[in-house]
């Protein structure tokens, strides 16, 4: 039987050089756009002068109101809804986020809990922590601008919000908090080092196989999964060593926004699971995370999703491979050797990972990335698989 819901922002704008339309875009939201930019603020430069130019052309009154240069945490996202509703903001403004997915997250989130004040911290909306509230009224509208091909945070519907005291990261999710209007330029991407480049891809890769084999797996996001593949796999090299190549950028930008819409219809699994608490354990990126996960979560997955790995090992390594186990031995050796062209790091100890830290990695696997993993893993056997890895 098919059934599915399927969930994409209202407008996704996609172009090189197509930034110079946030004015237009913007006029659609509202007259002020509260700005939230990323760590990369200074290396988008003059690209991100143009933006302001083309809103201030539009009659829309831009307002810096954060930089952030960390994932978000909970008290980032305090103080910024705090400031927006110190500046009154209201339904006629909205968020503009440029920068990668942890400015996006921390716009998406604060959008929300300017306008929810049931409680002054985000930490009583977030999944299992705190008091487990809803979102009752409706986010202000956020305009998302990528600057890293990666997270596809700007069309998925949740904000991920780290703490480390106590340690958690963990999602704020409702329907409403995708960005009203994706606008990827693909060329705000062109000043992202190689090492940002590469765990950035390596993400955006994670994602689109981990939504592509999930549990919750569906065709639409299957089929997007399968273009975006197609288009990273041989481009994420080529970005990496030519951060300038107009070719490999627009194929990274591309694939990164349809991993987004894959997640956030599909969910993930098990190197997204171990990846959030690499994250507020041993302060790995999200990225770096995903990459040193991800070839031993297909390894982990390869009994109950054979035919699906060999299916993505013809498609996009080994068209003649002769047997399914060819094929599909073809992926997971494709993908290590991927990982190891970009030079994301294998092995954990080399991103400070020691071993009495496995039994809290393991404990803190388990959220709902970790739902979507093909299939159950007790702790014995990720305790086993994160032991290999060190
Ligand atoms: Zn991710």
């Amino acid at each position: 039987m098919l059934s599915y819901d399927f969930l994409v922002p209202q407008r996704i704008i996609f172009g090189w050089g197509r930034r110079r339309e946030v004015g237009r875009l913007g006029r659609t939201l509202g007259r002020r756009a509260f700005l939230v930019c990323g760590a990369r603020r200074e290396a988008i430069g003059t690209r991100l002068d143009e933006i302001l130019a083309a809103l201030n052309d539009e009659g829309i009154e831009p307002r810096p109101v954060t930089r952030l240069s960390h994932e978000p945490e909970v008290a980032d996202v305090d103080r910024l809804a705090e400031e927006l509703r110190r500046q009154e903001a209201a339904q006629g403004d909205f968020l503009l986020a440029v920068g990668g997915g942890a400015a996006i997250d921390l716009a998406k989130a604060a959008a929300a809990m300017a306008v929810n004040r049931e409680s002054p911290t985000v930490k009583d909306y977030l999944e299992n922590v705190g008091r487990d509230l809803k979102i009752a009224e409706p986010p202000l509208p956020v305009l998302a601008m990528p600057s890293t091909a990666g997270t596809g945070a700007e069309v998925t519907k949740n904000a991920v919000i780290s703490c480390y005291d106590p340690p958690f990261k963990k999602s704020l999710r409702d329907d409403r908090l995708l960005p009203r209007i994706a606008l990827v330029d693909p060329e705000l991407t062109v000043t992202a080092p190689p090492n940002v480049t590469a765990a950035s891809g390596m993400d955006a890769i994670t994602q689109l196989i981990e939504s592509y084999v999930s549990r919750k797996a569906q065709p639409i996001p299957q089929a997007l999964a399968l273009q975006g593949l197609t288009y990273a796999v041989p481009a994420l090299v080529e970005a990496v060593e030519n951060s300038h190549s107009q070719a490999a950028r627009e194929a990274m930008s591309h694939a990164a926004l349809l991993s987004g819409i894959a997640l956030a219809n599909s969910g993930l699994g098990m190197a997204h699971g171990v990846a959030a608490a690499l994250g507020t354990h041993c302060r790995v990126r999200h990225g770096v995370a995903c990459a040193v996960m991800l070839p031993a979560a297909i390894r982990a997955n390869m009994e109950c999703r054979r035919a699906e790995f060999a299916r993505l090992g013809r498609h996009l390594f080994d068209r003649n491979a002769d047997t399914t186990n060819a094929a599909a031995e073809a992926f997971l050796r494709g993908i290590e050797q991927l990982c190891d062209r970009v030079g994301v790091p294998r092995r954990l100890a080399q991103v400070g990972v020691a071993a009495d830290r496995i039994p809290a990695l393991v404990k803190s696997s388990r959220g709902s990335s970790m739902s979507g993993n093909p299939r159950e893993l007790s702790d014995e056997e990720l305790t086993a698989i994160l032991e290999e890895l060190l």
